[in-house]
């Protein structure tokens, strides 16, 4: 196997066989680790408010990271780039697999770039991705045109850890990419399981994509799912599948009448598109217009942003003093004597978890704060 330096140096010479002279590669070498070289605090923090991808990303692997160095290191940052967050529209886009998401996030990514000239930042949530090992989301290659524009920046979905977790990593990382200056936001999620619901709790918009042509339009879409959406998008309107697509558009109207109005006071829509013609993309633009102005003007916008910040802070003590107690030495000891005792009928769960928190609480002065 080559090592990166070799294969860079024959990718950029276009000769595959010949031997690299030893000057250029190890010109090569030290570029590649000047790379790597560690970053100091500032310099992450100038990088990133100055747009640099690579810092960006190099940023949100330490936030990925399980080194406790790296996390405190990565708070550091993001705290002093806090100033500098906010000012984007944060987009959920979700759909069962193959209804058309990485399609549908590079024609509508390309078109903010390209088009409007905006910065398009792509991340993703992945819980499927930590079971199968299967689609990633948000990888590059999925996206090949946007993932090689100059304006965005596409991060995968976390692959280790619990949905919490991942979802938690993925904030922190759409924070960084607002510092970068990264004004659109998309945040995709497969439409299994809790994720629709994790991602709806930290964007402002979210977009729900569904199949046509399948017979039932609604199929493999929980009710609950189509209650989250402001935009119901029915991609895949083109070729023999146009009037598939109107049907399947007022099947969703129609569902939706049934829906309570939602919080934000906004009706949601339902569109048809195509993400391989582009027809109905920029209708799609148009409408995150229309809700932002809307929900600026209502002032739900900044007041769900607030609720979605204090909701994080919860979550975040929450899932602290979880892994603390998980950690606690003490308390591991006792563990598994205690459920014993459950399992054997000879002590109440109750009393079993009382006892196990009473035993981390005692040990908590000595230890340093739990986040
Ligand atoms: P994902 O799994 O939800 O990300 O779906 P993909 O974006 O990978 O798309 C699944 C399949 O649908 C692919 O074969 C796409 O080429 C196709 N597809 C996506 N968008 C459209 C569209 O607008 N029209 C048509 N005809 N096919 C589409």
């Amino acid at each position: 196997m080559l090592h990166e330096p070799e294969s860079a140096m024959r990718e950029l010479s276009g000769c595959a066989t010949s031997e690299p002279p030893d000057e250029l590669l190890s010109h090569i070498t030290s570029l590649a680790a000047a790379r790597r070289r560690p970053l100091t605090r500032e310099q992450y923090v100038q990088g990133i408010l100055r747009g640099d991808r690579t810092v960006l990303a190099r940023a949100i692997t330490l936030i990925e990271s399980a080194r406790s160095a790296d996390r405190l290191l990565a708070e550091a940052i993001l705290e002093d780039c806090l100033p500098c967050c906010g000012n984007s529209i944060r987009v959920g886009i979700t759909g069962i697999p193959g209804a058309g998401k990485s399609t549908l996030i590079e024609s509508l990514g390309i078109y903010l770039a390209e088009s409007l000239g905006e910065k398009v930042a792509v991340l993703a949530i992945d819980p499927s991705s930590q079971i199968s090992g299967g689609s990633i989301l948000g990888d590059k290659t999925r996206m090949p045109m946007l993932s090689a524009h100059e304006r965005s920046f596409i991060r995968p979905s976390p692959s280790r850890g619990t949905l919490g977790g991942v979802a938690q990593r993925t904030r922190e990382a759409m924070l960084l990419c607002e510092a970068a200056g990264f004004n659109n936001i998309l945040i995709e999620t497969v439409g299994v399981g809790q994720s629709e619901t994790t991602v709806h709790g930290m964007v402002d918009f979210f977009l729900l994509i569904l199949l046509t042509g399948t017979g039932d339009e609604l199929q493999g879409i929980k009710r609950g799912v189509m209650e989250l959406a402001d935009l119901v998008l029915i991609n895949k309107a083109d070729g023999d599948n146009l009037a598939a697509a109107e049907r399947a558009r007022s099947e969703a109207a129609n569902a939706l009448h049934y829906f309570p109005l939602s919080a934000s006071g906004w009706t949601p829509i339902v569109q048809t598109c195509s993400a391989h013609t582009g027809k109905g993309i920029a209708e799609i633009q148009q409408t995150l217009q229309n809700y932002r102005a809307f929900t600026s003007a209502n002032g739900w916008f900044e007041k769900r942003r607030s609720m979605q910040s204090r909701h994080w802070m919860q979550e975040m003590i929450q899932h602290g003093l979880l892994q603390n107690f998980d950690e606690d030495a003490k308390v591991q000891q006792r563990k598994k004597e205690v459920e014993r005792e459950v399992q054997q009928g000879r002590m109440t769960s109750f009393r079993a978890a009382r006892t196990l928190l009473e035993i981390h609480a005692a040990r908590i002065p000595e230890e340093k704060s739990p986040i």
